[in-house]
């Protein structure tokens, strides 16, 4: 199985091709960093997308829980992540709270 080579300093990325929009990695992540938006040209309606990726503190969950392998993280000698902090955590629970989308209004807590 192909992966996609890891861009450079980026924590975490997608391959949007196999991507089915299924939620899964955004409900598992613990530091908000992923959400879906809405994209008419996916068959779904919508996609994955990185919100905050300076949050991702390289847990892996993402990439173990999609069904499709279609999201990577960053080894960790190759990126230094962030720690968990209030402020992701909140932000993780207004998407899950959102169905599993970011609130267009949303404001980062201190
Ligand atoms: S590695 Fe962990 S913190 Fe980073 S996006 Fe994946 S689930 Fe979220
Ligand atoms: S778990 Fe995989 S297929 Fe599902 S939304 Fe995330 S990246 Fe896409």
């Amino acid at each position: 199985m192909s992966t996609m080579a890891a861009p450079e300093n980026t924590p975490v990325w997608v391959n949007t091709d196999r991507c089915k929009a299924c939620d899964i990695c955004v409900d598992s992540c613990p530091a908000g960093v992923l959400s879906m938006k809405q994209e008419p040209t996916s068959v779904l309606g919508a996609m994955i997308s990185i919100v905050a990726p300076e949050s991702c503190i390289g847990c892996n969950e993402c990439e173990l829980v999609c069904p499709d392998f279609a999201i990577y993280v960053a080894e960790k000698k190759e990126f230094k992540f962030a720690k968990l902090t209030d402020a992701s955590k909140a932000r993780q629970e207004a998407i899950i709270n959102n169905g599993w989308r970011l609130p267009e209004d949303y404001k980062e807590a201190n």
